[in-house]
């Protein structure tokens, strides 16, 4: 199989380079171009287009994406042409050489109302500029029409990059006392779990189009008129871990877990706020609960608690602190 990658350096993208590696031939990309004259970059679309259609690859797997949710108010223009326009263009690209697309979308295509966690096909409505572009990149992948996975992921951390685990080990170093955000709840999830069940979906994926090549191969050699061709999974699905719990909730996990493995932390008091208490320039929707029943039931999955990549995690980041 052959899997073009791009996004290569972002925290999922960096754990796809792992994960897909089994799979077969893996090209992956950034934003710069590559000596061979390959291109990855999302605001470059016929260079874009160029590369696939050289590499003429079975999956792409899109980890970029324009993700600065609050520089996006002001960013629209860039946050459209990255996150809609380049995936139109892709999911195009894609159809036209029979290529499956893997795509990574976002709870926040949804407007955060009730408290029941949110299914697949639930109507989207987002609060946010990022979120809209989020929602109309996922909308222009199926009206291309390609054969494609779009995983709806949320609160993404890892041992790279910026997130959320990283800033609080930080402020509470720096800092006695913090406010975080009380009434937003959803499921902290690990790019490494992503990148793992993209790699488990993909080989799902490409062995029961393998079933259907066959099934369709035999019918025709039968003589049958009715030649079908069996929903490959593809589709939308909610991908995160399982459970939930505020960014409250999150953060005082992440600091008796640090002291727990040895974190010397300056922080005394944490603080419970309302998020209107702190405004900031794109609204987070409060319920960002996904219902994970159709990945599970679909890929034979069982998505661990998040607790449990957090902890992993934690202990990765405060072992390399420490050198231990
Ligand atoms: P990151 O911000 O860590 O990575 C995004 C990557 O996209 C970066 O490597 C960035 O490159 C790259 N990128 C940005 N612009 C371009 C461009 N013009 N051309 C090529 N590459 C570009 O994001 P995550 O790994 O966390 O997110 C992966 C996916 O998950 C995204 O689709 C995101 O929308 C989705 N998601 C993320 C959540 C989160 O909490 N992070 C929550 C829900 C969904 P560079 O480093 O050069 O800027």
């Amino acid at each position: 199989m052959k899997i073009l990658l791009l996004g290569k350096n972002g925290q999922v993208g960096w754990e796809l380079q792992r994960a897909l590696a089994p799979l077969g031939t893996v090209i992956a990309l950034d934003r710069t171009a590559t000596a061979e004259g390959l291109c990855g970059d999302l605001t470059n679309v016929p260079a874009l287009i160029a590369t696939i259609n050289q590499i003429r690859p079975d999956v792409v797997v899109n980890a970029a994406a324009y993700t600065a949710v609050d520089k996006a108010e002001q960013e629209l223009a860039l946050a459209e042409q990255i996150n809609r326009d380049a995936v139109a263009s892709m999911a195009n690209a894609c159809q036209q050489i029979d290529a499956l697309l893997i795509h990574y979308s976002t709870d926040y295509v949804f407007d955060g109302s009730g408290s029941s966690a949110w299914f697949e096909a639930d109507t989207t409505k987002p609060l946010n500029v990022y979120g809209k572009t989020k929602r109309d990149g996922e909308q222009a992948i199926l009206d291309s029409g390609c054969k494609t996975l779009i995983f709806r992921t949320s609160w993404v951390y890892a041992t790279r990059g910026n997130n959320f685990i990283k800033t609080m080990l930080r402020l509470a170093q720096e800092r006695e006392q913090l406010n975080i955000i009380d009434d937003q709840c959803g499921a902290p999830t690990s790019a490494a779990l992503i990148a793992d069940v993209t790699a488990h979906a993909l080989k799902a994926y490409a062995d029961s189009e393998r079933v259907v090549k066959i099934e369709i191969d035999n019918q025709y050699k039968s003589g049958t008129d009715n030649l079908h061709s069996t929903a490959l999974h593809s589709g939308v699905y909610h991908l995160t871990a399982a459970g939930e719990i505020s960014w409250y909730g999150y953060a005082q996990f992440i600091f008796e877990q640090a002291r727990a493995l040895g974190a010397t932390l300056k922080l005394e008091q944490v603080n419970p706020i309302a998020s209107s208490a702190y405004p900031t320039p794109a609204i987070r929707p409060l319920n960002s609960r996904l219902n994970l029943s159709k990945i599970q039931h679909a890929f034979h999955l069982t998505l661990p608690d998040w607790q449990q990549g957090v902890l992993h995690t934690l202990q990765a980041l405060i072992e390399e602190k420490t050198g231990k």
